[in-house]
């Protein structure tokens, strides 16, 4: 099977798809357009914040995928021309494919919350893509005065990691319960409800007392107003409050490279056929990952993973003139409520009548004990260690 198929992003969807493509086809000619020669991941990086893991050990390299024959540029995809099947690259030059993939993951929607642009995102982070975000927020959350408070602003749905605001706000809470015992967590929602509610709200009360406020879209908590020179934001309903450190987690949308391939819709995310992941709107153009609509499955590394998984399967397939396999995938999304302190929401999602459904499924007992807690929690390690070895190796 020779034909030329061209991955856009070496994150957990496009790294596993180019893995899993030369894997199964070894012939294929298989090339994947990545900037970064350095990957960051998002999953432990809110350990990182919390001092509990260095940005080394959430890193990993392309080494393995060249070894096993994937061509790496590192290099920004920038335009795709699909009648011409031409993807143009950031260096000048372009690459022909025959089928691409997509799986570039999230932008941010700069100026939707009043404010909060790419100027105010380097004093008010966002870290929700891993990297120099990450340490520009771990080294504010070391400066912070003790008897300070870290805001946090969560978005509505959709979003990147639905758990990973809230572990954010108990990892943060466990670093200051250590280091600044004075100081506070305010989480300010633009939502109701979120992913393990009642999880983390049991954990919160049995880990860390009153250290961490919630509060939702009905108690006013929808951050409208961003200032970020004064480490400030307003909410909807005028109430101001003022953060010693400021974490903007904003709203998002499919990376850009979806929008020129003319593959999103007008939600800024990409419907996609759901036992191929070939976009409904562009022939021969797959899209994975958190860029995608793919609900119920959520906007997690696991299920980038198993999506990389089943597009690589439907192209070969296709390429093979044969019928794509009728997919299942599973995800599991742990968090942390502290070190000792795991939960978990697991489910597993087949095709019914031609979407995604979720077949089985279930989150972590409420009524379990220190020693489960704590077994979730080497769980989550062990989750991190697997699927990083099957995403880079
Ligand atoms: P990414 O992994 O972000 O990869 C996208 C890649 O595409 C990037 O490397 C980018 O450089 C590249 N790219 C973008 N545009 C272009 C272009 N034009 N040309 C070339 N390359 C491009 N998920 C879990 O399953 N478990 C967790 O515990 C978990 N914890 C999280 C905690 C936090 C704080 C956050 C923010 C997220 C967490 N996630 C977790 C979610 C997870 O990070 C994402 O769901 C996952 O990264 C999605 O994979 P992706 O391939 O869609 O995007």
């Amino acid at each position: 099977l020779s034909a030329r198929v061209v991955v856009v992003g070496g994150g957990f969807g496009g790294a596993t798809a180019a893995k899993y493509l030369k894997r199964n086809a070894p012939d294929l000619d298989v090339t994947l357009i990545e900037p970064n020669k350095v990957f960051y991941t998002c999953p432990f990086s809110n350990l990182v914040l919390a001092g509990m893991r260095t940005m080394d050990s959430i890193s990993h390299n392309y080494n393995e995928l060249r070894e096993l024959g994937v061509r790496v540029v590192h290099t920004t995809a920038q335009d795709v021309d699909p009648v011409s099947r031409t993807v143009s690259l950031g260096d000048g030059s372009s690459i022909r494919y025959e089928k691409l993939l997509l799986s570039p993951g999230i932008d941010i929607r700069w100026n939707a919350i009043e404010g909060y642009d790419q100027a105010a995102a380097e004093q008010a982070p966002h870290a929700w893509k891993a990297g120099d975000q990450t340490r520009l927020l771990r080294r504010q959350i070391e400066a912070m005065d003790d008897g300070g408070v870290f805001v946090l602003t969560a978005p509505a749905n959709p979003f990147r990691c639905p758990p990973g605001p809230y572990e954010r706000a108990s990892l943060v809470a466990h670093y200051l319960s250590q280091h600044k015992p004075r100081s506070k967590v305010l989480i300010l929602d633009a939502k109701d409800n979120f992913s393990k509610q009642g999880l983390f709200m049991q954990g919160w009360k049995d880990v860390h007392g009153d250290r961490i406020e919630w509060v939702g879209l009905s108690g006013d908590g929808k951050v409208t107003r961003v200032d970020a020179g004064k480490r400030e934001v307003e909410t909807e309903f005028g109430t101001i409050h003022k953060a010693s450190v400021l974490n903007v987690v904003p709203p998002q949308k499919a990376g850009f490279i979806a929008d020129r391939a003319g593959v999103t819709n007008e939600s800024g995310w990409v419907p996609v056929d759901p036992v191929t992941f070939e976009s409904t709107q562009v022939k021969d153009i797959y899209v994975v990952g958190d860029a995608t609509i793919a609900a119920p499955m959520p906007k997690s590394g696991f299920a980038a993973n198993a999506q990389g998984k089943v597009a690589a399967a439907a192209i070969i397939a296709a390429l093979e003139g044969q019928r794509p396999l009728e997919p299942s995938w599973a995800n599991t999304c742990y968090s942390l409520i502290n070190p000792e302190y795991g939960i978990s929401v697991a489910a597993v999602y087949r095709i019914q009548e031609g979407l995604i459904h979720e077949s089985s499924g279930g989150v972590s007992p409420s009524d379990a004990n220190a020693t489960f807690r704590k077994l979730e929690a080497d769980y989550a390690s062990g989750w991190y260690s697997a699927i990083t070895q099957d995403t880079w190796g």
